[in-house]
Parts: C-alpha cells; structure tokens; sequence
C-alpha cells in the first residue's frame, strides 16, 4: 500500500484533530459516543472537534447534537435538510472539518473511539490515510459478515486500485489527503474506494469491530446492494465486458452445437426438437436482458453525474455561540471555511 518513499513529515505531537460523524437515528448512541469520545480525545490532545453530520434523522438526534454543542465548545454539527445517505452524509461532515488530521468513524460505536491514538501514532509516523481493518466483527449476523466478506474481495477482483479488504470507514486521513479527496464531487460517491485511490502513504491498523450500542443498523439489505453497486461501478468497467465474454463464450458453444446438428441432419435424419430452440431463445433472452440491466446500471450514473446537482444542502450549522463570537473577532477563520455549505 505504501507510495513512494517517505518524505520527512513534521507532524505535531498534539495535532489539531477533527472527528466526523455522520448520524442517521443515533439518538441513544450519541451520548456515550460523545463520552467515550471525548475521554480519549482528551489524551490524545488539547486541540480537537468532534463533527457531527445529522443526515435528516427522524428521532432526537438533532436535538442531541444541538445538546451537546451548548455544553461543549468542541463538538459542532452540520444538519442536512433531509435524508442523503451514508457517503454523502460523510461527505458533509469532512467539507465542515478543519483539523489536520480527520478521523470519520460510525455513530453507533461499532468503531471503538480508543482506538483513535493507535491512528494517530501512525499518522505521527507519517502515513497519510491509517485505515482500520476490522479482524473480527461482533454482533453481525453470518449472512451480513458473508455478504461483505463476499463484496470486498469481489471489487477487489474487479478494481484496478487495491481497496483494502475488510477495511470501512473508520480511518484517519492527514489534511492533504482529505482535500484530494474533497475535490472529487461525484455524486455516486464509495467513499473507501476513494480514499485509496487518492494515493499517499497508506497503513493499516487491526481492530475488532464491536456491535452495535443501540438502535438497529441503517443498511437494510436494498441499501446494501446499491453501495455495492456504487463501489463496483465507480471503480470498475469490467462488468461492462462482460456482455463481451458471454457473448463470445455462447458462440462458440453455438457453433459446436451446430456442427452435431449438421452430423445428425446428415447421418442420423434426426427430428428437430424444438427443446433446443426453446432453450437457445430462453438462455439468450436472459444474456440479453442481464446485459442491459448492466447498461442501465452504468447509464443511471452517468445521469447522476451529468446533472450536477450539488451533493447535499445544509439547513443549519450548529456552533457553539461563544466560539463562533471568539473566531470573528480574532479574525482566524481558517480557509476551510469558505467550502462549508457548498458542495
Ligand atoms: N448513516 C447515515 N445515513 C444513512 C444511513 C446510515 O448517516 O442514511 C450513518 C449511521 O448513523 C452510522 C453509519 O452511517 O453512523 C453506518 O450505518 P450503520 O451502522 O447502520 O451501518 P452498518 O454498521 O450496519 O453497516
Ligand atoms: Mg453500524
């Protein structure tokens, strides 16, 4: 995964660090996510802001996060006017991010906070993206722990870049990574997939992934086939070949089958069945539509990204008063501002 050789870095010892996270109906985790957050952080350095990114959530959990930016100058929040999903609600919880170092982890604490020093030494060493790869996974069924196991190492049969396997996205990026990253606005957005493609200096770190605190998770099994649809096609064309292979792979059987027809219409005055066309018209009906579903699937994209919309709107950015009071006046506005909002 390493890039080139290593430049020498000069990475503070206690960085200005950012958390994002984003959060659809988290209302019972935040609490103890914020907690457990902030014990570590604490630590870890003087410097730091947790993001939250509130992804049109229908329970408290704006009214948490509102909560807990009142009490604690550190935490801030970004909320969506609706609903846009996971990726993009990420997506605007980094664009509001100003740290050097940002780590993106999950709501529900399935991504332990305390692994956050081990990022963070990494990244101190110099590695740019530190990913965290999940060894183990608690409390998710053997059908979700196949399906994902089955996924990772499809697209990265089909990928041209190495996505790590097993690898979400819990991770800390370094500053320059990040806005790589934040400079791509496509709108079918695999986050991981994108973060390796950008390149740098990359390393892993093994944890055990927990199970979830509360709540049940937000990736019913439609939601999960159209990220892995994303993932795949957003990195890969090789699907679309593979109407080609098929193509070619049922010629060649039609030409054997078409030489034992010729043999027997000359040897054996055979009756022509109509089994065989039945099932010569069945299997390629099925290639052909199979194959144009795959096109649909590539040209939706294409749609998607030829519109142009913006990726999400932010109805309201939760600061806490008296540092947003401090920051005007002693004029430190830091240059990432200006992105918050836009997309
Ligand atoms: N999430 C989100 N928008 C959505 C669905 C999920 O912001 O539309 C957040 C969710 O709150 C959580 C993270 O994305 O912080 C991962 O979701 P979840 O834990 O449900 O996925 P799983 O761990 O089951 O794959
Ligand atoms: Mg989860």
């Amino acid at each position: 995964m390493t890039t080139n050789a290593p430049t020498p870095l000069e990475r503070p010892e206690r960085p200005f660090l950012s958390v994002v996270i984003p959060c659809y109906n988290e209302e019972e985790s935040l609490p103890h996510l914020y907690a457990r957050l902030t014990k570590v952080l604490q630590k870890a350095t003087d410097r730091y802001e947790i993001v939250f990114s509130n992804d049109g959530s229908r329970d408290q959990t704006l009214m948490v996060i509102r909560d807990l930016v009142s009490k604690d100058p550190h935490v801030r929040g970004v909320d969506l006017s609706r609903n846009f999903g996971h990726q993009v609600c990420l997506t605007a919880g980094l664009d509001a991010a100003r740290g050097e170092a940002i780590v993106m982890m999950d709501a529900d604490l399935q991504d332990p906070p305390e692994l956050i020093p081990r990022l963070v030494a990494k990244w101190r060493l110099g590695a740019d993206v530190v990913y965290a790869v999940r060894k183990k996974r608690h409390g998710e069924g053997a059908f979700k722990r196949a399906t994902a196991a089955i996924f990772y190492r499809v697209l990265r049969y089909f990928t041209r870049i190495s996505i790590p396997v097993d690898t979400g996205d819990f991770r800390l990026i370094d500053r320059r990574a990040l806005d790589a990253v934040l400079a791509i606005r496509e709108s079918n957005r695999f986050l991981r997939g994108l973060f390796t493609w950008v390149g740098f200096r990359q390393e892993p770190v093994y944890y055990v992934r927990q199970r979830r605190h509360a709540g049940e998770t937000k990736y019913p099994l439609t939601k999960m086939m159209r990220f892995a649809m994303d993932g795949i096609t957003s990195f890969s064309s090789v699907p679309l070949r593979f109407a080609m292979w098929v193509g070619l792979a049922s010629s060649a059987l039609a030409f054997l089958y078409g030489l034992r027809v010729i043999y027997t219409g000359l040897f054996g005055g055979g009756v022509p069945g109509w089994a065989s066309t039945t099932v010569s018209v069945l299997f390629f009906g099925g290639v052909q539509l199979f194959t144009i579903g795959l096109l649909g699937e590539y040209i939706g994209r294409i749609f998607d990204e030829v519109k142009r919309r913006p990726l999400y709107l932010v109805r309201e950015v939760i600061e806490n008063k008296s540092v947003t009071a401090q920051r005007a006046e002693s004029k430190i506005i830091p240059a990432y501002d200006a992105q918050k909002g836009t997309s």
